[in-house]
């Protein structure tokens, strides 16, 4: 076997066995403890709800072991088999090597490989979360939501991926330079313009009524120097019973968007709290420093993409012909295998990653803290919230530092008491 051969094998399995272990070490961490609520909630949540929250916990983390089997069968199957320089090849030969022919194989293939992805995430929502009350779609939408997210990638992800096609043409060896460049401006006008055009698309935007409520909250922003357009209450109940939280667009565009679960769930000052948690994350520029290194991974992954496509021993391992030169047919294999092997190298840096979203949410938590002049609230609505959700309270702490972006209900609980 050549050595790239066993490389990406590695990556992969490795990737995929270190997922199967951490889930089963989480298991077990949670069976040991299903019996009694963990002690700092006890007298807070119920047995029976608690018990709830375990059995969700194993019942998705069954599911997940069979998503991973899957994808890395998958993957090696679709890397290794030669599947993709012979359908390049059948695509070249019916349409074209022109940028618009290329990019729609890029495209095609793009959808191909989500399409097994349609049948795992249909028995998630109505199997798993059907089966814990969490969900109130119906299939109808759900098709529908499916169907409109494919409109908007043709829309909008295929004409992007034409452009930085062109750019390999247009601008040569510097290419990549560029192409992260056009990457990144489309990013920042999605989050511009995603407000207003894409989430209506999909969910129905009300402005909070006049109340108490309304009042309470717009008071908070104005103290707090955040300012705010609009307050509005998003149907998210037509979806799932999970709620949440979270403010979009910039400066005088700003609204806070809060789901219709939420208010239903919390009281009026626990929802302040909430509210006052989401414009730390604001004040405390976690928001920027979050865009920063979104921009940084963009870059790098263009300069990965760039190295890729100079590396002849590369292409001929997964059997693509290289002819030097900077046409997009040339750098179309580095794309293809970057995207499906970025994941296997992405994987061991999630720990370090949420290290660092976890310090912006004890932030934001000490942030709420100094604003409400109290925790109780605050760790009131966090207690129900995970509670409503069925979050699993005791996640075992080396799968948590993979997979959680947040630090857990006890863990807040615990900094907040610190800070108070
Ligand atoms: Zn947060």
């Amino acid at each position: 076997m050549q050595p790239f051969v066993i490389i990406a094998l590695v990556l992969i399995i490795a990737r995929a066995v270190t997922e199967l272990w951490l889930t089963r070490l989480n298991r077990f961490h949670v069976r040991a403890h299903r019996t009694e609520v963990p002690p700092p909630l006890r007298g807070v949540m119920d047995e029976s709800t608690y018990r709830r929250s375990v059995d969700y916990t194993l019942a998705k983390s069954r599911f997940g072991n069979v998503v991973n089997v899957f994808d890395a069968v998958v993957l090696i199957a679709v890397l290794f088999s030669g599947l993709l320089p012979w359908g390049f090849g059948k695509f070249n030969a019916n349409f074209g090597s022109s940028i618009w022919a290329t990019a729609g194989f890029l495209f095609v293939v793009g959808i191909a490989l989500s399409i097994p992805g349609l049948a795992f995430a249909w028995y998630a929502q109505f199997r798993i979360e059907q089966r814990f009350g969490f969900n109130t779609t119906i299939i109808k939408m759900w098709i529908v939501d499916r169907l409109k997210g494919l409109l908007l990638a043709v829309l909008l992800g295929y004409p992007l991926l034409v452009l930085v096609l062109k750019l390999i043409e247009w601008a040569g060896a510097s290419w990549w330079l560029w192409a992260a460049g056009v990457v990144v401006a489309f990013q920042l006008l999605l989050l511009l313009i995603a407000p207003a055009i894409i989430m209506p698309l999909f969910n129905k935007f009300t402005p909070l009524p006049q109340g108490a409520l309304r009042e309470r909250l717009f008071a908070l922003a104005q103290r707090k120097r955040f300012p705010t357009r609009s307050i509005e209450v998003m149907d998210g109940s037509k979806r799932s019973r999970h709620s949440n939280a979270f403010f979009t667009g910039f400066g005088r565009f700003r609204k806070i968007v809060l789901f219709d679960t939420l208010i239903a769930q919390l009281t009026e000052l626990e929802v302040e709290s909430v509210l006052a948690h989401e414009i730390g994350h604001y004040k405390k520029r976690h928001v920027i420093k979050m865009l920063g290194v979104s921009i940084g991974g963009i870059v790098m992954a263009f300069a990965a993409i760039a190295w890729l496509a100079r590396q002849q021993w590369l292409y001929h391992t997964f059997g693509f012909e290289y002819q030097p030169g900077f046409d997009a047919p040339n750098v179309v294999p580095a794309i293809l295998l970057f995207a499906l092997l970025a994941g296997t190298i992405t994987f061991w840096i999630l720990p370090l990653i949420h290290i660092w979203s976890r310090h912006f949410e004890y932030e934001a938590d000490a942030f709420a803290a100094a604003t409400m002049g109290e925790t109780q609230s605050l760790i009131q609505a966090l207690r129900k919230l995970s509670e409503k959700n069925l979050s699993n309270l005791i996640p075992h702490p080396l799968y948590s530092s993979f997979y959680y972006s947040h630090p857990t209900l006890l863990e807040r609980e615990r900094a907040l008491r610190v800070a108070g």
